[in-house]
């Protein structure tokens, strides 16, 4: 069971030009769901795309630490490496790679991995848990798939990968009812199975009934301006935003 914290501290970053984060501390510990909710253009995505080192944002201040590790001076592929996994809000297409493929490099970079099930057996288990046809399997990452399949394929990924700290960028987005409970279902069973950290952005409340989350923060004009239970969350649901903006 892994042990550890993501501590995101009073990071400030942005495109070229323009401050979206200003100032965002938060601190995720192994095995805990927190929720990061947020009107449209609050900076929910770019936190994700910082976290993860996406070419074109800029860090202005602040840290990022993995179990103490700066991850902010990394390149992306080490901060995978180092245990962070996003979960992309629009996953894009890979034409010509599979998600064997892309899954069996994946894990060859990960210390100690080898010694774990081959990646085709456990596809294949996390793909029936959460209800993937394996028939995207071995076809092209992500394409001709709907905006649901694509947010099953991320969920499959983090389970085959299982990384210490996920960070879900509307992975509710596109599900109906059904996939919504078991992508949800299936990334709190992680918390529980190895300790994932779960950092799960999101406008609605629906998917925080089945992934239930520890903490709740609310993100807006980049920065967190309120921080609470699981009620906080109903709150926002039944208020909305304006009293946060
Ligand atoms: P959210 O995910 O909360 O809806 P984003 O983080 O995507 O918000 O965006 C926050 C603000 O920063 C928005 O005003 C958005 O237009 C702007 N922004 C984010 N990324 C870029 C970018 N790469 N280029 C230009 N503007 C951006
Ligand atoms: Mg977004």
């Amino acid at each position: 069971m892994n042990t550890g914290e993501l501590v995101i501290d009073d990071l400030r970053a942005g495109i070229p030009g323009r401050e979206i984060l200003q100032g965002l501390s938060l601190t995720v510990r192994s095995g805990e769901v927190h929720a990061v909710m947020g009107p449209n253009g609050s900076g929910k995505s770019t936190l994700a795309h910082v976290l993860m080192g996406r070419p074109g944002y800029e860090v202005l201040g602040g840290s990022v630490t993995l179990d103490g590790i700066d991850i902010l001076s990394l390149p992306t592929w080490q901060r995978a490496r180092a245990g962070l996994f996003l979960a992309m809000q629009h996953p894009i297409e890979v034409p010509g790679v599979s998600l064997v493929e892309s899954l069996t490099a994946a894990r060859q970079t990960v210390p100690g991995a080898d010694s774990g099930p081959d990646v085709t057996a456990r596809l294949r288990e996390e793909a029936s848990r959460i209800g993937f046809d394996e028939r995207f399997l071995d076809r092209s990452l992500n394409v001709d798939l709907s905006g649901g399949e694509r947010k099953r394929n991320e969920t499959l990924q983090l389970g085959v990968l299982r990384p210490r700290f996920a960070v879900l960028d509307e992975i509710d987005s596109g599900l109906d009812v059904d996939a919504l409970a078991d992508v949800g279902r299936r990334v709190e069973e992680a918390t529980t199975e190895w300790g994932l950290g779960v950092l799960a952005i999101t406008h609605f409340r629906r998917l925080l009934d089945v992934l239930r989350p520890d903490v709740v923060h609310v993100l807006a004009g980049g920065k967190v301006v309120a921080t609470g239970g699981s009620e906080l969350a109903e709150i926002v649901d039944r208020t909305g935003y304006a009293a946060y903006t």
